[in-house]
């Protein structure tokens, strides 16, 4: 991690489930776009560890990272390690164009995220400009367990079309059961939502790799085409690794 890097203490972490966490940060408030990302580190046997973080809060509240602990990794264990007030390295430069300024005029925006994937999102709505930009805003949450559906109540209550999807036990009341991309070959996404995903619509995917390889196929076919900056196109991707 370069000079820029500051030290910030862990302010609160709220915990979803075991090893998937909302880290919040005591740092300084500063100016970035929701969707952007930071980097964070830890010194881990004298080697500065770093990794990209999608920021969840909105800009000028504190700052929230929604975080999974993956077993055996560089950072993420040293981080869950981490009390409130203990210390870590944070890069206030925001990075990215994962944002919205970047998404071309559509009647309807989906969110569609894998686990951790649905930061972004949360930064989106909370600062209000995706709910007035799009006519309709469908998020999608694809996750293995239910405990992991992190977020649920507070966008739900959101003027938006929530829609959970559990891969590996059954779905709890109000989500689906399944992939993401199962759900949409099979007509289950669209049905759910009440609004078909076509070239009237413009989707952000967020997350697993494999996910977003699916699904950018499966939009292809359907003559959906990837938004590039100088040729607006249907859907926008940020792969996580
Ligand atoms: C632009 C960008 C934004 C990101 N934002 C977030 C974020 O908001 N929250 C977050 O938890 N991670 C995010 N990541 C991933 C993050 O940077 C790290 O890769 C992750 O925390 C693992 O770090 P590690 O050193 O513990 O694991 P490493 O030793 O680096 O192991 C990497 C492996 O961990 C797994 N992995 C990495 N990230 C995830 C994940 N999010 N969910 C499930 N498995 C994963 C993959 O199998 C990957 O091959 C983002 C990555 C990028 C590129």
């Amino acid at each position: 991690m370069t000079s820029t890097s500051v030290p910030v203490a862990v302010a609160s972490w709220r915990e979803w489930a075991p090893g998937l966490r909302t880290l919040t940060l005591a740092a300084e408030p500063f100016d970035f776009t929701p969707g952007q990302f930071v980097n964070l580190a830890l010194d881990v046997e004298g080697e500065r560890v770093s990794r990209s973080y999608s920021l969840s809060s909105a800009p000028g509240a504190p700052l929230e990272t929604f975080v999974v602990e993956v077993a055996g990794g560089a950072l993420t264990p040293g981080l869950f390690a981490l009390a409130e007030g203990d210390s870590l390295w944070l890069d206030p430069r925001p990075q990215g164009h994962f944002t919205l300024e970047r998404v071309p005029e559509a009647e309807v925006l989906w969110l569609i995220a894998t686990g951790t994937g649905l930061g972004p999102y949360v930064s989106m709505l909370r600062a209000g400009e995706a709910l007035e930009r799009f006519a309709k805003v469908v998020v999608v949450h694809g996750v293995r367990e239910a405990s992991h559906l992190a977020y649920r109540d507070e966008l739900a209550a959101l003027d938006l079309s929530w829609i959970g999807l559990v891969s590996r036990e059954d779905p709890p009341a109000g989500a689906l059961g399944g992939r993401i991309t199962a759900a949409l070959q099979s007509g289950a996404l669209e049905e759910a939502a009440g609004v078909a995903l076509d070239e009237r619509a413009h989707a952000l995917l967020c997350g697993n790799p494999g996910m977003i390889r699916d699904l950018r196929a499966l939009l292809e076919e359907r003559g959906l085409r990837r938004n590039r900056p100088r040729k607006p196109g249907h859907f926008t991707s940020e792969k996580y690794w």
